[in-house]
């Protein structure tokens, strides 16, 4: 079937992949149902041909299982990838051939995906044997040797004979690349390719593949965590969270200007490459969830520093986010209620101390307010409503008796955002398509009323 886009080499459109499908023990004994790993969740992603496309995102953000799917090494569970204007789950035998040709994947750790026990020629040959591509031997030969050249292990002679062990650390990643390109590819994925080398030679690998771009004529897919290697190589970035792509744009734009709080936190921890800059720390709380219990309505509210009060708050967007955490805190135990209540006879200064514990957030220094470092903040310094510091107190008094579930019915009043309740769909802004309520129609304009936290 043919694309929509003369310029797209591949389109991937609402794909998803799950894992664990079936039900496990634990899941039998208690009578639920199957609670499959969404590790990949209604992708929708195009990239041009020549275009370097970066995927980012923290480590079990799917952006692997991403560059496998677009490899097929994985089938997806829903939607469907285009190679080529062709519908890759539809391949006939002949075509599949053709495929394997087309497409390679560059991995992590060159001295897992390379045979210890095969020559440097041996690996580098498999792949035309495996292809019936060349005529003979000496054709063969001829194309290793050029292809060894051309990824700088030259004279290739040298190499041909040599084991992976025998090999530095950036030669064995090389001779991976050589792997790759011998059959002529148009299209490389390479997940996380310099990751395991030495910090002085992957600039010299990175550039390589660069040089490789323009005399192949290739097209690649970087899936890696680290940004500035995003930075340098990409003309186009997808930033992934969870699963979905949350950001996706040209990479100047996503870099200099990011419009999704999670992009905005991932380059905010990112060390600055000019000597002396400072290094600013992610305003974000807490740890990846766990993808087979991701939150509900969008999946980074729980950690996002801009999360939408309602319209009618009144207070400041840092004391809505406090209260929000609260919240969560509350529901998933967090708070040390029992041991402060043995703490504190007088039931007034153990509702200050449960509050000042709870509406407490870890964060680095420099977005820390009062009292934060200690685990505790001071609530005088915080813009609550009068109206939600009492929903606050007379929660806490609940707590403090036993009734949790009156505690986060009154929370859950007070505390209600359109991010824990709706899942953001993708929308463009400017050059960028992002994944957040702030830059949606149905709350347009909201970016004025949710405050830089970092302000
Ligand atoms: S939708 Fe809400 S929680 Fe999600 S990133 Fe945007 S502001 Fe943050």
């Amino acid at each position: 079937m043919a694309t929509n886009n003369a310029d797209s080499l591949v389109e991937i459109r609402n794909v998803s992949k799950l894992f664990d499908l079936s039900q496990s023990a634990i899941d039998q004994l208690l009578g639920r149902e199957a609670q499959p790993v969404r590790a990949v969740q209604n992708v929708d992603l195009t990239i041009n041909r020549g275009d370097i496309m970066g995927i980012a995102g923290e480590s079990g953000c799917g952006k692997t299982t991403l560059g496998k799917l677009l490899v097929k090494l994985y089938e997806p569970t829903e939607g469907r990838i285009m190679f080529d204007g062709r519908d890759m789950s539809e391949l006939l035998r002949e075509d599949q051939r053709e495929f394997r040709e087309r497409v390679q994947m560059i991995f992590q750790d060159p001295f897992e995906s390379l045979n210890p026990r095969m020559t440097v020629f041996q690996s580098v040959v498999e792949p035309l044997k495996i292809n019936d591509i060349g005529d003979g031997y000496q054709d063969r030969r001829e194309r290793v040797v050029q292809v060894l050249n051309d990824v700088g292990l030259a004279p290739a002679e040298a190499y041909l004979n040599e084991f992976p062990k025998e090999l530095s650390g950036g030669e064995r990643q090389r001779v991976a690349i050589a792997r790759a390109l011998v059959v002529n590819p148009d299209f490389i994925v390479c997940d996380e390719p310099v990751s395991m080398l030495d910090v002085s030679i992957r600039a010299g690998v990175l550039n390589l593949m660069k040089e490789l771009q323009d005399e192949y004529g290739l097209t690649y897919v970087f899936i890696s965590h680290d940004l500035s290697l995003i930075r340098y190589m990409c003309d186009r970035t997808a930033i992934m969270y969870l699963g979905s792509i949350v950001e996706q744009g040209p990479t100047d734009d996503v870099v200099n200007n990011p419009k999704h709080p999670y992009t905005e936190a991932l380059f905010d921890a990112v060390p600055e490459i000019e000597p002396g800059a400072q290094r600013r720390r992610a305003n974000v709380t807490g740890e990846v969830p766990n993808p087979r219990n991701p939150p509900s309505g969008c999946r980074f509210h729980p950690r996002c520093a801009k999360i939408i009060p309602p319209e009618d708050w009144s207070g400041s967007q840092d004391a809505f986010r406090r209260g929000c955490n609260f919240k969560r805190r509350v529901q998933t135990d967090d708070i040390p209620v029992e041991e402060i209540a043995e703490e504190y006879a007088e039931q007034r200064r153990a509702v200050d101390a449960v509050l000042e514990t709870g509406l407490s957030l870890e964060l680095p220094d420099e977005h820390q307010i009062a009292g934060d470092g200690r685990g505790t903040v001071d609530i005088d310094s915080l813009d609550l409503p009068r109206q939600a510091e009492n929903a606050l107190r007379s929660a806490t008094r609940d707590l403090l008796e036993g009734n949790e579930e009156d505690a986060m019915e009154q929370l859950d009043r007070m505390f209600n955002s359109i991010c824990e309740r709706q899942s953001p769909e993708l929308r463009q802004s400017g050059d960028q398509v992002t994944a957040c309520h702030l830059y949606g129609s149905s709350v347009a304009n909201r970016e004025t009323i949710a405050p830089d936290a970092s302000d």
